[in-house]
């Protein structure tokens, strides 16, 4: 049983903001509805009104454009981007992750801003968009912001998003030409588990510049920066590898919970981390016999 509390499904932008700016901190939004419905059955919260956005028409864009990038509307779903050919070719980090995520029928539903707003460490998209740079638009009575997905996530299911502010879509920037990429993820059993460990890679730029991002290993998804510079640098491409694992796992902070020990976690981001990149980067791994 669901707690009682007033439903309404505004149409346009402006009628959901109204009823945010009416409620205050006692609304929340429904998109999906796979994270929220949970909490609200489990008493994790307790809305007096719940806003379902999934009747706005302004919501539901998903477009590439050349040059100008990959724009996800806030009620996008995880099926309408697996099936948009351009993310497929143009955004195979992103693609990977969304594939990753639960099953066919959650996907059918849930949607990536979702995803985001949640702000669990453990998101599958965010390491994605960490490394696409991808931006975060809101709006609010007072306007919107354009926020950087790095600045977005503050802690374990906390953001920069103020009261009476929504998501309206995340922007990802043209890749560059030469960009490549993939999203590795350990799970317990394969499907419907959140990540032990989540990587994401992309090299572009040949092979100078490449970009890290990891989920489930700190309180919010992080981008390894410092890891990253290594290859900016010249010098041989083995020694690099190394070295930026090594920059990697010290850029992380996991912890041990049911799904796997901290040891564990940073075994991971260290064999993760070191494959992905051998491979992005054509680099035959050394077997030890
Ligand atoms: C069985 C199961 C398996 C799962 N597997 C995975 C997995 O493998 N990987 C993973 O990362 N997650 C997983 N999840 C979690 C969940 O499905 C995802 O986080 C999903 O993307 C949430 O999207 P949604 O549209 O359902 O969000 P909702 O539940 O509708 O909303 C989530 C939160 O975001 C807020 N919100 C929604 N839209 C906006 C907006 N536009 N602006 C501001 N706030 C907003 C809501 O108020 C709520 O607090 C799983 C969940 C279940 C139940």
């Amino acid at each position: 049983m669901l707690p009682k509390f007033l439903y309404h499904a505004p149409e346009t932008i402006h009628e959901a903001l109204e009823l945010l700016n009416k409620y205050g901190r006692e609304a929340k939004l429904l998109a999906g509805g796979t994270d929220l419905v949970v909490d609200l059955r489990e008493r994790k919260t307790r809305p007096k009104a719940v806003i379902d956005i999934k009747r706005i028409k302004e919501l539901n864009v998903l477009k590439y454009e050349p040059g100008r990038g990959l724009v996800i509307g806030a009620t996008v779903t995880y099926h309408q981007i697996l099936e948009y050919e351009p993310v497929r070719k143009k955004y195979p980090v992103l693609w990977e992750a969304v594939k990753t995520v639960a099953d066919e029928i959650l996907r059918m539903r849930a949607t990536l801003v979702g995803n985001i707003c949640t702000a669990s460490p453990a998101a599958d998209t965010a390491p994605a968009l960490l490394v696409y740079d991808a931006v975060v638009e809101t709006a609010s009575k007072n306007g919107g912001r354009k926020i950087p997905i790095e600045n977005f996530f503050t802690g374990v299911k906390k953001t920069v998003l103020e009261e009476g502010e929504m998501v309206v879509s995340v922007t990802l920037p043209e890749p560059p030409a030469d960009a490549k990429g993939t999203y590795l993820k350990a799970m317990r059993v394969w499907s419907e588990d959140l990540a032990l460990v989540g990587v994401a890679a992309l090299v572009a730029d040949g092979g100078k510049d490449v970009r890290l991002a990891y989920a489930s290993v700190a309180p919010t998804p992080v981008r390894a920066r410092k890891a990253e510079k290594v290859f900016r640098e010249d010098g041989d491409i083995r020694e690099k590898i190394e070295k930026a694992v090594e920059l990697a796992v010290a850029s992380v902070s996991p912890i041990s919970d049911v799904r796997a020990s901290k040891e564990y976690r940073l075994h991971l981001v260290k064999t993760f981390t070191r494959n992905a990149l051998n491979r992005l980067l054509g680099v035959e791994a050394v077997v030890v016999a």
